[in-house]
């Protein structure tokens, strides 16, 4: 997994983001200050950075600048939505640019693009008895044969792994799975979990924590 570094002023949205990156396993560190992220970056050296462009201190373009010939991935992530400033931010070298409000669903499946560009956060191998997930070749094994999971699953049985031994409510998992704005309810969640259990065989790992959601347990 992969650390990652948050240079955002509102603190509403870093804690955010914060919590999305733990829930799917990366490690998040957080610079409130355009002027700070050097010294930071010395301190977490992250393997991409979520960088915003109106930042006290210095903005995100100056910084772009600075970063850019350290070969270290950054996203923008700003309010500014104008053409001119995607472009602007793609030119420096950023390797992509979401514009706030966001989906957390699709700033993490962005970082993953980018991270898989950079071939960050290899070799992601989940094995429990007579089962095998890769979560880099979304391939899953159940005895050494092939088993076909919709993407959902998938999606859904890596944020499981991700999360082993924590609970997750239903309303979570419906977010980043389905995504923020998804309209279904958090029985679609009960189904896909029903699903998973019966294909790999899991009905006494994933577990029902009553009232609130599921829990992949794993021995340790
Ligand atoms: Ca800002």
């Amino acid at each position: 997994m992969a650390k990652i570094l948050v240079v955002e002023d509102e603190p509403a949205i870093a804690d955010l983001i914060l919590m999305n990156l733990k829930l799917v396993g990366h490690t998040g560190f957080h610079t409130d200050r355009g002027d700070k992220v050097l010294s930071d970056m010395e301190i977490y050296k992250p393997d991409l950075i979520i960088l915003d462009i109106m930042l006290p201190g210095k903005d995100g373009f100056t910084l772009m600048k600075e970063i850019e010939p350290m070969q270290i991935p950054v996203i923008f992530l700003s309010a500014r939505d104008e053409l001119t400033d995607k472009i602007t931010g793609l030119k420096l070298g950023a390797d992509d640019y979401m514009v706030k409000p966001f989906a957390a669903v699709e700033l993490l499946t962005r970082i993953e693009t980018v991270l898989k560009r950079y071939k960050i956060g290899g070799g992601n191998v989940f094995a429990m008895d007579n089962l095998k997930v890769d979560l880099d070749a979304h391939m899953v094994l159940l005895d050494s044969c092939p088993v076909e999971l919709t993407i959902k699953e998938f999606i859904l049985l890596e944020i499981l792994i991700r999360n082993k031994n924590i609970a997750l409510s239903r309303e979570k998992l419906l977010e980043l799975v389905w995504g923020y704005d998804y309209m279904g309810e958090t029985r679609t969640v009960d189904v896909h979990i029903q699903r998973l259990r019966k294909k790999l065989g899991l009905d006494d790992n994933i577990k029902t924590v009553y009232k609130m959601g599921y829990r992949l347990e794993v021995p340790r």
